[in-house]
């Protein structure tokens, strides 16, 4: 194979879309996820046996890059028992390239600060966006995940940002309260519009053509909504990748953060194929 040479740095916007099973992005119009997915492709793998169906876990996979057994998070409720988190892709990104501009924006707030099994991004060396969720229903987390969405299209609109985590979290909490149904089907096609403001965010930059966005899930849910569990609907996750060279990297969720640190660092041995 011949030299080729080093790519320059792509940008990279990772969403994460709490509980959202995938049958439901058959059974509903998404289109901005569409949007993703038609440049590039949607992988569906199960989540690993290492880690239990729980979104602190499990996001703490996603952004570290490492399962339970190494990243230590087993539950919501407690950090990993030494204390110490596994670094997040933000953070690693950061250690890297120290001037590059990140954000982190989150409706749940162990995924960015000091609660619960958090932080799960560093909010010390990551600006890290919380929306104050309150009590945690449907109808909080409807307004902290727009809160969300209107910090992170500023964010996106006019900064020079290299890489960003942004978090939704209605739609998890409208299966656990209601189910499958109409008022969980709704929450993802709100989540769903949020994701198409952050895309039109991007596609009105100078430098769109630069960035990659990868959307993810944590786990399913059963018909009556919960998870945690082994059945087939808790453990069916999906990623959707807008760049289709990643097709064979990004097989499942400990495959986010090592690439999103690769691609957004320039490393030649992120694309082995470009
Ligand atoms: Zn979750």
């Amino acid at each position: 194979m011949s030299e080729t040479p080093t790519q320059s740095p792509h940008r990279l916007l990772l969403v994460g879309i709490d509980g959202v099973r995938l049958d439901m992005l058959t059974r509903i119009p998404t289109p901005a996820l569409d949007r993703v997915i038609a440049s590039g492709f949607l992988a569906t793998p199960l989540v690993d046996p290492r880690n239990i169906t729980v979104s602190g876990p499990m996001w703490a996979t996603v952004l570290s890059g490492l399962w339970s057994d190494e990243h230590g998070v087993v539950c919501n409720e407690r950090p990993p028992g030494d204390g110490i988190h596994a670094p997040d892709f933000l953070s690693r990104i950061l250690r890297r390239r120290p001037t590059s501009e990140l954000f982190a924006a989150v409706s749940w707030a162990p995924l960015a600060s000091r609660v619960g099994c958090g932080p799960l991004v560093n909010p010390e060396t990551v600006e890290c966006f919380v929306a104050e969720c309150g009590p945690e229903t449907v109808e909080d987390y409807i307004r902290a995940d727009a809160a969300v969405a209107e910090y992170s299209v500023r964010r996106l609109a006019d900064e020079p940002v290299r890489a960003a985590f942004v978090y939704f979290g209605e739609a998890d909490e409208a299966c656990h309260e209601f189910g499958v149904g109409g008022e969980y089907e709704t929450a993802i096609r709100r989540c769903d519009a949020h994701l198409g403001k952050l895309l039109n965010a991007i596609d009105a930059r100078l430098d769109s053509d630069e960035w990659i966005v990868i959307v993810t899930t944590d786990h399913g849910h059963v018909d009556a909504g919960g998870h945690g569990g082994d059945s087939l609907v808790e453990r069916q996750v999906w990623i959707a990748c807008s760049e289709p060279n990643l097709e064979y990297e990004l097989r499942d969720s400990a495959e986010i953060a090592s690439v999103s640190v690769r691609v957004t660092t320039g490393s030649r041995a992120a694309l082995p194929t470009w």
